[in-house]
């Protein structure tokens, strides 16, 4: 399946089918109308695992009746700059007027056809020639354009990642995905006493608290605005779904998602095949340096984007994180601690600072103090909190490596990999150090205020005038 080759026909047919495919999805009433969220009917579990595979079913189904086939390759390639573009069009041009006139074995119409394709030859030769610059022409041309899509393609492209045929002197691939698998399973399951407690249990279970449930039930039209944030152009999840099988499918499609998650609130439980998420070990350099990139289902992530809608202002962090913020970036956060150094320099101060690396934050965030001591200390709805808890707890990884998944692996640690929430999750996990460092009185000044650290996601930046400044800083980490 390429969604990227589908002619704007085929998406057409595609979203034509997928209202046939979609209204055969049976509607599972007694599951949808069951409104009782302490409900434990095995029977309603099973026919969610059935829902979650239905609507799965039913997009796939539509896609493979529309063939997205990959068309010839064009000969419009990226990499070709204005001028041999053009002069491909008016060499076709001239080659299909020379068709149309009998193909004449010379006169003006072979003399127009040939010097417009020796042109056309020459200027490809040229940018051949000088393909790095044509690559940055290219660029310059789409950012110019203002088409961003077409210049993260070109970035992508320049710096695609090779695929190894040897890790660790290893080269059977079985034995490769053996490795990789005991290495993720060991970092994700490596912090002790991070399996979720009684005390969470006792304090969501138990007490069966689940006010305000009604207002987190989902309908089409809240989904309908979230289906732009679905990345598209990416791989699927283990389940086959695209993006675009979503994006392109018809309007009806939210109502089945939506009804989806209303009963995942309600029961506190994910489908099975819906939380499997896929670890491919990405390869950056040729000095073995490899990076993780996790997949999860399409659905899921729209599910968390559903999350995220209704519990974003509960996740709010300190004005020193700059990360995961809308109009936030690095350059703000860069601008500020220059301004601040800076203003230190003009009174000849100088300021030490020190770049903390929490990336292994990342993978080894503790479930307890997350959901127990975070999320509820910041009032997350408790059906919320019990979803994610159960997603945390139920969720499978498995590695992929050329063509071969290894065996699935439970996960004791580390926010979702994957996950849109996550990354949310993990600031929240880290503002408790960002407010207690905040509060305490060292490092720099800015009038009244103490302005010691600043923090991109997991980049940490902490910054005092004084070696014990910093140092009384870095003990609070
Ligand atoms: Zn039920």
């Amino acid at each position: 399946m390429n969604w990227n080759k589908a002619t704007q026909q085929q998406k057409l047919k595609y979203q034509q089918a997928s209202k046939i495919w979609l209204s055969k999805i049976p509607l599972f009433e007694e599951l949808t109308s069951c409104d009782n969220p302490m409900c434990k009917s095995q029977q309603h579990i099973d026919m969610l695992e059935q829902f979650y595979n239905n609507i799965v079913e039913a997009l796939k189904g539509a896609a493979s009746e529309v063939l997205i086939n990959s068309p010839k390759q064009k000969h419009n390639l990226p990499r070709w700059n204005k001028d041999v573009r053009e002069k491909h069009k008016a060499a076709r041009r001239a080659y299909l007027y020379w068709i149309d006139n009998h193909k004449p074995k010379s006169g003006p119409v072979f003399d127009i056809m040939k010097e417009s394709k020796k042109e056309f030859k020459y200027a490809l030769r040229a940018c051949r020639k000088s393909q790095q610059k044509c690559k940055v022409d290219a660029m310059a041309e789409a950012l110019w354009n203002r088409s961003p899509k077409k210049f993260w393609q070109n970035i992508r492209k320049s710096k695609k990642s090779w695929f190894p045929s040897t890790v660790g002197g290893e080269t059977r691939s079985k034995v490769v995905i053996v490795m990789w698998r005991k290495h993720f399973s060991a970092l994700l399951n490596s912090s002790k006493n991070c399996e979720i407690g009684n005390f969470v249990h006792q304090n969501i279970i138990s007490r069966g608290n689940f006010e305000g449930i009604d207002e987190l039930m989902c309908n089409s039209f809240k989904i309908k605005p979230l289906l732009h944030k679905l990345p598209l152009n990416r791989a699927a999840g283990k389940d086959g779904i695209f993006a675009e099988h979503i994006f392109y499918a018809d309007s009806s499609v939210c109502n089945h998602p939506s009804s989806l998650f209303n009963v995942c609130f309600m029961h506190g439980k994910i489908p099975q095949e819906c939380m499997q998420t896929v670890i491919l070990p990405i390869c950056k350099n040729k000095n073995g340096n490899y990076r993780p990139i996790s997949l999860a289902t399409i659905i899921s992530k729209l599910f968390e984007h559903y999350i995220l809608s209704c519990i974003s202002p509960l996740l709010a962090t300190t004005d020193n994180q700059f990360g995961f913020k809308p109009k936030h970036g690095t350059d703000i956060g860069i601008f500020l601690l220059k301004q601040t150094v800076s203003s230190y320099v003009c009174k000849d101060t100088p300021v030490l600072s020190a770049f903390l690396d929490a990336s292994k934050a990342f993978d080894r965030t503790n479930h307890n103090l997350l959901f127990a001591a975070k999320l509820i200390k910041r009032s997350v709805p408790m059906c919320i909190v019990r979803l994610l808890l159960s997603w945390y707890r139920q969720q499978t990884m498995q590695l992929k490596w050329g063509t071969n998944y290894s065996s699935p692996f439970t996960v004791t640690n580390g926010v979702r990999q994957g996950g849109v929430l996550s990354p949310y999750l993990l600031a929240v996990y880290l503002d408790e150090l960002s407010i207690q460092l905040g509060s305490a009185r060292v490092g720099c000044t800015v009038g009244n205020m103490v302005v010691n650290h600043r923090m991109f996601a997991d980049d940490i930046c902490v910054f005092s005038p004084s070696i014990s400044g910093l140092q009384s800083s870095e003990y609070l980490w």
